[in-house]
């Protein structure tokens, strides 16, 4: 792990984040606070997130710690 790959891995939630309208206004999310959970034996980096429109709350939930390229694909599936 080198911070170059860590940079791209926030890089990469943020830009999830930055693609995702907010479901009732169409507006866009503000991530506000972040944590780590461990789902079934996995690592989550889950980030709390709120619309800067209307306020309406979202939390996406990342597969941490380490996101590789052909995982980019695996998180909007999570999303969605
Ligand atoms: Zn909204």
């Amino acid at each position: 792990m080198t911070i170059k790959d860590m940079m791209k891995y926030i890089e990469s939630e943020y830009s999830v984040i930055n693609d995702t309208p907010c479901e009732i206004c169409g507006g866009d999310y503000i991530a506000k606070d972040s944590d780590v959970a461990v789902i079934n034996g996995i690592p989550y980096d889950i980030c709390d997130c709120i619309c800067s429109e209307c306020g309406h709350e979202k939390t996406f939930q990342f597969c941490a710690p380490f996101v590789k390229d052909k995982n980019t694909k695996n998180i909007k599936n999570i999303l969605n």
